[in-house]
């Protein structure tokens, strides 16, 4: 039996701004080109919640949405905060979460920067499938105060379907059985594949939902849409073969822990530290890979945060190593070299990066023999 979880952040651009910008809270959110006071030329990127409420949507000019806030404006309602897009703090985000969900399923592909697949077919039942997406779902919202939708199927096209059922913060699973239920009374927009342009056509010939289409031979829509017309008539059926695509690799792997009181008590951290190589070791070693590079993450009790790193020279996979450099990271913030203040400290991170396919060791650059000519 195949299981499929589909992933999509709930409007992934505005929310973070959302979050990393508290003035911002509770407020209708635009990211996206500048709207120049109504001239602007670009369009809208994502428009959160509130701001879809004012009839702003993706893909909308900018102008137009500027003229909907202004509506809004005049109407009593607060206005539209536009905002030009952190991309490079997005894709962090993204690399956060996707290295997490990453490790929850058998194979993970992500279709976009908020929307991922992931295999979970060795699970074995739904309703393991389903335990997982809310623990997903938890995750997501403990470590990055973010919501999202997931939706899990028998393929990759219903699972999709299923996520943008019930956004924001949805969980909406859909068994083989329930699949024609399911998609029947949709609107054949709702496929892959069928954009604009395809539903106009479909339109003309009275073919509005996923049942309209079902009615219609294969023939009849080989006919008139070509190969593509092929498809249509699975799709309808719900039947999808596409593979989750595995090729995807997890850039780190790491874990954090906040302790319940700040400390600076080295021998609360030492258990912990282990704990979490130990953790990541055993996922690098499933993955086959080695690191070169040990990260330790401290966060002090007024929330500041330092990173410091060590490279080996001899790419490694255990949790020895992974210890040890974690510990000779962490001292120096226990004392003053890196903790002038003697903060306590409220979490500790330890990652593994740079990874390599084997265990070879990287040469230190020969000094240069003096030429001779
Ligand atoms: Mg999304």
């Amino acid at each position: 039996m195949r299981i499929i979880l589909h992933l999509d952040m709930d409007a992934f651009f505005a929310s973070v701004e959302e979050r990393d910008h508290p003035r911002l809270k509770g407020l209708p959110i635009v990211v996206g080109s500048d709207p120049a006071a109504g001239k602007g030329r670009g369009v809208v990127s994502t428009a959160n919640y509130l701001a879809r409420a004012y009839g702003i949507k993706s893909a909308m000019p900018i102008s137009r949405a500027w003229d909907l806030s202004q509506q809004a404006k005049k109407a009593g309602k607060p206005e539209v905060a536009f905002m030009g897009g952190s991309y490079s703090q997005y894709a962090k985000v993204s690399r956060e979460i996707f290295n997490y969900v990453a490790t929850k399923g058998d194979a993970f592909e992500p279709a976009s920067v908020d929307e991922a697949y992931l295999d979970v077919s060795s699970l074995g039942s739904y309703e393991a499938a389903k335990k997982l997406g809310s623990e997903i779902k938890d995750w997501v919202k403990q470590h990055q105060q973010l919501t999202c939708s997931v939706g899990i199927g028998p393929n990759k096209m219903i699972a999709k379907i299923a996520a943008g059922e019930d956004k924001p913060d949805g969980l909406t699973v859909v068994r083989d059985e329930a699949v024609q239920a399911f998609l029947d009374p949709k609107s054949v927009r709702e496929l892959m594949g069928i954009g604009p342009k395809s539903e106009v056509q479909l339109n003309k010939l009275g073919i509005k939902t996923i049942r309209e289409l079902r009615d219609q031979s294969k023939e009849f829509l080989i006919e008139h849409f070509g190969k593509h017309g092929e498809g249509m008539y699975r799709q309808a059926r719900g039947i999808s073969d596409s593979p989750v695509d595995a090729t995807w690799e997890a850039k780190s792997v790491g874990r954090h822990y906040t302790f319940d009181v700040d400390t600076l008590d080295g021998s609360q951290m030492m258990p912990v530290l282990r704990d979490m190589a130990k953790e990541i070791a055993a996922e690098v070693v499933r993955d086959k890979k080695w690191f070169r590079t040990v990260v330790f993450t401290a966060r002090f009790s007024n929330f500041q945060t330092q990173t410091r790193s060590h490279t080996l020279d001899t790419p490694a996979q255990d949790p020895g190593t992974l210890e040890t450099e974690g510990l000779k990271l962490l001292l120096p913030f226990l004392d003053s070299r890196e903790n002038p203040k003697r903060l306590k400290l409220r979490l500790i991170g330890l990652r593994a990066e740079k990874f390599v396919e084997q265990q070879k060791t990287i040469k230190k650059k020969e000094a240069q023999q003096p030429g001779l000519f």
